[in-house]
């Protein structure tokens, strides 16, 4: 496996960044994680406009390689030959020579990237297969979720405590009021009505959730940006949720309460995932 670090490929075993940058030791950095279906990047300028909006926040210097991001994630994606590939790029603050909360004004942003194999959407090929395990979580996380920071603690510890070994994905909840997945976005239908948390809410910007809002409103589908409280999940006939490495996938049940049965046709997961299947066509 190959990665690329500050402007060199690099094999995986060989790879080293110093303890003193600041991604290491402050979690001062932000990162992106890339789809590639058959050699070619999905939705590359989707990613690439928010990882410069999340260095603009964070105030992180533009590496001069992001320039040229495009021809680099083509030639590692060539390097690790997997025709479908999820790439993960890491840019932090830079290595320090002591450890200060200032940066020095002469530290240059590091920049990472790796690619991994994309693991085939198992509801592509099962689409009757049980849906996942979720759990509602209250939400502990900061309040500039739109940053795709990699200060994830909160996002982890609720998969690591002892009892939590079969849930797919956490909940987080403001009150009553529900903002997106640990690592992926929310989708609830009503009827025949598709509802995602809205932005204004604390929530990651998905690209795939950006993907499917566009999507599915111009293949005519009713789509709405609008707060869902945990009182409404007990009328919910369907929860999914959209993220970049799992696309699209059914919520089978939330803490105890389980999601109602439909035939496969009637989904609108399942409709949705058929309009990717349709665009990656496309792309490929
Ligand atoms: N929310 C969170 C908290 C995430 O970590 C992710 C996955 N990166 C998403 C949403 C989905 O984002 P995307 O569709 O851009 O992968």
């Amino acid at each position: 496996m190959w990665t690329y670090l500050n402007g060199e490929f690099i094999s995986k075993e060989e790879v080293r960044i110093s303890p003193f940058d600041r991604g290491f030791l402050f979690g001062d950095s932000v990162y992106e994680v890339i789809p590639s279906y058959n050699n070619k990047l999905f939705l590359f300028d989707e990613h690439l406009e928010r990882l410069k909006n999340s260095l603009s926040i964070t105030n992180i210097p533009i590496p001069d390689s992001l320039k040229d991001l495009h021809p680099l994630m083509m030639e590692l994606l060539k390097k690790n030959q997997f025709s479908n590939q999820a790439i993960y790029i890491q840019i932090t603050r830079g290595v320090d020579p002591v450890r200060s909360h200032v940066s020095a004004s002469t530290t240059v942003p590091t920049l990472f990237m790796t690619s991994t194999e994309l693991e085939t959407n198992p509801y592509r090929e099962n689409p009757d297969k049980e849906g996942l395990k979720v759990e509602l979580e209250e939400d502990m996380r900061w309040k500039r979720c739109e940053v795709k920071a990699t200060t994830l603690l909160p996002n982890i510890i609720p998969f690591h405590r002892e009892d939590k070994s079969d849930i797919d994905e956490i909940l987080f909840h403001d009150g009553q009021k529900i903002n997106e997945g640990s690592k992926s976005n929310i989708f609830f239908v009503f009827d025949d009505l598709i509802v995602t948390p809205p932005k204004e809410q604390n929530i990651l910007l998905g690209v795939t959730r950006n993907y499917f809002l566009k999507r599915l409103l111009e293949e005519g589908f009713r789509v709405l940006e609008k707060e869902v409280k945990i009182e409404d999940l007990n009328k919910a006939d369907e929860i999914w949720v959209t993220s970049s490495t799992k696309e699209i996938q059914p919520v089978h049940q939330v803490d105890n309460m389980v999601l109602p049965e439909k035939e496969l046709d009637e989904y609108y997961w399942h409709k949705a995932l058929k309009v990717l299947e349709e665009d990656l066509k496309g792309n490929c």
